[in-house]
Formats: C-alpha cells, sequence, structure tokens
C-alpha cells in the first residue's frame, strides 16, 4: 500500500467565531446528519437492550464507579504498584509530564527500534497503530510525519478518517460522520475498489491493505483500556483484532496509557469489562480481548522483542485536584456522546478537540486549559449523558463547573457580560424587577406589535435565527393578579 496519507488535521482554532463557524457548517451537512442519526437510534437502542439483559445491571453499575473512585482516591498507590509490576514483567515504563515529553518518549522508542533493523531492511520507520485516544490528544501522527516516518491507523474506522486527511470524529466510533457512500468513493479512489456499498467487501479491502502494513511494521502502537494494578496487566479492547496484531507482530510495542486508567485487581477488571463493551458498543463481550503483560519471553512462539509503556500525564495530576476530578473515572465508552442532543446535532469535529460531546467538553477543559470552556456552553444540561453513564459521572455538574471558569476568565463576550450585570442588579429589588418587565413588554411590544418576534437585533439576533421569539407579557402576573381581585371585589378591572 502506498503509505502517503493526506497530513493530518492542525489543531482546530479554539476562537469562539471558529467553534461558532463549525457548529453552523455540522448543521448545514445532510451526510453528517443523516449518519449522526442512524448512530443517535442505534447506538441507544442497542445499550438499553444490553443492559437490560445484565443481572443486577444497578448494582454492576455501583460496584464500577467504587472501583473508579477507589482508584482515583489512591492513585498514588496503585500506580507504583502498577508500574513495579510491568517492569518486573519485563516492560519498560516511561512517565511523560506533558505531551511533548509523550512524543518525545515515542520518537525515540521508534528510532532506536529503526536501528534493530534487521541487515538490508531499508525506508522510513513504518508504525501500525491500533486505537489510542492518548495518540490523538499528544498530536503523535504530527510528530511521526515531521519526523519522516509512516504512522499507519490500524483500527478500520480510523483507517478511514486517516485516508481523508481527518480526525477521529467520536471516542469509539471514529467515522461515525460517514456513510458507506463516502467510504465507497473513497476506497474507490485510493484503492481502485470498485464502487460498492457492501460493507464486508469493503472491510475485507481495508484488511488486505492492513495486513503488509502488520507485518512490515517496525513498532506497534496501542493504546490501554485498563491498567491492573496488582499483576502490571493491561487489558485492551478492540472489536477488529487489530490490537492484537499491533501488539504482537512488530519487534517493538509501545502502550500508550493516560495515569488514571487504572483498576486494582483482575476481579475488578472482570467486573469492568462487564461495563464496557455493553455501554460502548451494546455487546455483552468485546470481540477481542488482549491481557498484555510484557514482552515475548524466550520459548514463546509470538509477542514483541520490546514492550514499553508511556503513562501519560499532560493535566491529570492537575485535574485530580479540581472540582473536574471525576472525569478522570471515564473508562472512554462514548455512552454520553451517543445521548447527547446536542453532540446528536453537531458531531464531534464541532468540538475541535480530541475529546468531544458532554464528557470531552469537560476533559478538554481539564487538560487542555482555558481556551476550551466554551465546549461546555455546548449543553442543554438534560441530564441524559449522567444517566447513561456506566459509572455514574456527575458530567453535568462539572459542565457547570467549566462554565463558571469561562465566566471567572472573563471569557465571555462584553454584551453578555453587560446583560447579564444589568439582569442581576434589575433582579435585586422588586420595584427594579417590575420596571424591568414593564420595559421588557415594551421593548418587544414596539419590535412585534405584540405577536412573536421573527428578528431580534444583534447580538439577540442569535436565537431568532432559527426560532421565534415570545413577545413579554403586557402585564404582569402580580398586575393580572391584582386586577383579578379587583374585579372579584366588584371594582373595574
Ligand atoms: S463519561 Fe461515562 S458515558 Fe461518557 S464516555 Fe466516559 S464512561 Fe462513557
Amino acid at each position: 500500500m502506498n503509505l502517503d496519507f493526506p497530513p493530518a488535521h492542525a489543531e482546530p482554532s479554539q476562537t469562539a467565531a471558529a467553534f461558532h463557524h463549525r457548529i453552523v457548517e455540522a448543521l448545514a451537512n445532510p451526510t453528517l446528519q443523516a449518519a449522526l442519526d442512524r448512530n443517535a437510534e442505534r447506538r441507544l437502542v442497542g445499550r438499553n437492550a444490553a443492559f437490560a439483559a445484565l443481572p443486577h445491571a444497578k448494582e454492576v453499575r455501583d460496584q464500577g464507579r467504587a472501583i473508579r473512585l477507589d482508584v482515583l482516591q489512591h492513585l498514588d498507590t496503585y500506580l507504583e504498584q502498577f508500574a513495579a509490576n510491568v517492569e518486573a514483567r519485563g516492560g519498560r515504563v516511561h512517565w511523560a509530564a506533558d505531551a511533548a515529553e509523550a512524543r518525545a518518549i515515542v520518537l525515540d522508542l521508534v528510532r532506536q527500534s529503526v536501528a534493530r533493523r534487521p541487515a538490508g531492511a531499508s525506508g522510513p520507520a513504518i508504525i501500525a497503530k491500533g486505537k489510542s485516544m492518548v495518540s490523538e490528544e499528544i498530536h503523535l501522527n504530527h510528530a511521526f510525519e515531521a519526523a519522516g516516518m509512516r504512522p499507519v491507523e490500524t483500527d478500520l474506522g480510523e483507517f478511514i478518517v486517516q485516508l481523508r486527511g481527518e480526525t477521529p470524529a467520536h471516542i469509539i466510533t471514529p467515522a461515525v460522520h460517514l456513510r458507506r457512500e463516502e467510504v465507497s468513493e473513497l476506497f474507490h479512489q485510493r484503492f481502485g475498489m470498485e464502487p460498492t456499498l457492501d460493507v464486508e467487501a469493503m472491510t475485507a479491502q481495508a484488511r488486505t491493505q492492513l495486513r503488509r502494513v502488520f507485518f512490515s511494521a517496525d513498532v506497534g502502537i496501542t493504546g490501554v483500556n485498563f491498567g491492573v494494578a496488582s499483576t502490571g496487566t493491561m487489558a485492551l479492547v478492540t472489536n477488529e483484532g487489530n490490537g492484537r496484531l499491533c501488539s504482537t507482530a512488530p519487534r517493538t510495542h509501545i502502550a500508550l496509557m493516560g495515569l488514571e486508567r487504572l483498576v486494582p485487581t483482575p476481579a475488578d477488571l472482570e467486573l469492568m469489562l462487564r461495563l464496557l463493551p455493553r455501554s460502548a458498543t451494546a455487546q455483552p463481550l468485546t470481540s477481542y480481548l488482549s491481557l498484555i503483560s510484557g514482552p515475548r519471553r524466550a520459548g514463546e512462539p509470538d509477542g514483541p522483542e520490546e514492550f514499553h509503556l508511556v503513562l501519560v500525564d499532560n493535566g491529570r495530576t492537575q485535574m485530580l485536584g479540581s472540582e473536574l476530578a471525576e472525569a478522570l473515572m471515564c473508562i472512554r465508552c462514548g455512552a454520553c456522546l451517543n445521548v447527547c442532543p446536542v453532540f446528536a446535532e453537531i458531531g464531534g469535529h464541532a468540538y475541535g478537540s480530541p475529546y468531544s460531546g458532554p464528557i470531552g467538553a469537560v476533559v478538554s477543559a481539564g487538560l487542555f486549559g482555558s481556551d476550551y470552556n466554551q465546549l461546555a456552553n455546548a449543553s442543554s444540561l438534560c441530564g441524559a449523558c449522567r444517566d447513561v453513564c456506566p459509572v455514574r459521572i456527575d458530567i453535568p455538574l462539572m459542565l457547570l463547573a467549566v462554565r463558571g471558569r469561562h465566566v471567572a476568565a472573563g471569557q465571555p463576550p462584553a454584551w453578555l457580560k453587560l446583560g447579564l450585570a444589568g439582569w442581576a442588579f434589575a433582579m435585586a429589588g422588586r420595584k427594579r424587577y417590575a420596571l424591568a418587565q414593564r420595559a421588557a413588554a415594551l421593548g418587544t411590544r414596539l419590535l412585534g406589535g405584540g405577536r412573536w418576534l421573527k428578528r431580534l437585533p444583534p447580538p439577540l439576533n442569535a436565537w431568532t435565527r432559527r426560532r421565534d421569539f415570545p413577545p413579554f407579557a403586557a402585564q404582569s402576573f402580580r398586575a393580572r393578579w391584582a386586577a383579578k381581585q379587583k374585579q372579584k371585589r366588584g371594582g373595574p378591572a
């Protein structure tokens, strides 16, 4: 396969105008809208059926929450235990404080692996990549490209978005924004495949292409779904089997893991594995579960010569001490994205962050800083994300906290700050409130003659671009009540 891919997308801008522009584009994209509607329907029905069939589902979710809380409360102890056990099994543990350090460690390991190539092997370093949100978070593909290396995404959805020069649109289903027609067209252009809507045929085409990558790669990179502290085992959950090919076929396996993705014991892992596939893809069991414990040992038929684990902080320890700490309990199942009415309309790319949807808005603000605070405004605060979350993370509470940060940082536009200050002033006294009501009623009467308003002046026209605005009542409730009472007593209304 030709390993020239379109360059990985640059980090999207996080200005309010850029965010607004991405939202408007998403809403106007009929292909995206059709794909998102189908995703929301299919995923939710499946997820609900999967949990309905899980015995004692409520208790299992409670236990899952307790396990993740315990990990956060004793993260230092579990991390030490986990790292010591990984090393004891022959793996090497690297600690990365931030994205730059993580990238540097990985690039260095790839160069070392290339230096150990069999005699006669040449060409750029080839990296077979399994699904890893941490690698998206640290923009690893950019770094590989800049260093002249060739990363190839081997998860089918990730492979498709890489061929398009895009980033994943969902943490579980990266190509959720596409229909099979777009994939068919892509494979036709890229591989000369006859146009087809047969998903199996397209999957077989991708498999043929990727097989060559697995067996020519210098390095395999994967994420880690859960690390087991008491044993040093890493659990990898996939549906395509690509993860285990990345972790076994190349000479070197590098696993990227966020500091928080731990469970204390194998029994805790078993419980989490009852929750994750049900919540993510409505499966009682995942198709492939790999339990990785170090490099190939003497006498073993397969496995990498070297195994490296890169433990990435990149803002997590800072988050741990903040009001956003609970977001670190996330097991990246994606259910809160599927249930979110805002995500269902705008999709993942509109957020401009590797982490999208309700939990993405919180995690992005926590990990990447205040530029991402505005993402929390893309929420109706309906609470569906909290209800669906397998470990019951209180996402709405944290969305409010991020909005609070946004306001405290002075990030809202001046007109909004002024408006809110005026509103707070009016609400602080009964007379002022009554006066404000009369002024609002007069204002909307002047603008619309008492009918629903089709257009408001800027900046309030953002509302009337998509819906009408009701006029304020000509009389307040108090005034009407007083008039009614007077009428009852026999006086003129
Ligand atoms: S917050 Fe909960 S529902 Fe959302 S991805 Fe994380 S674990 Fe899944």
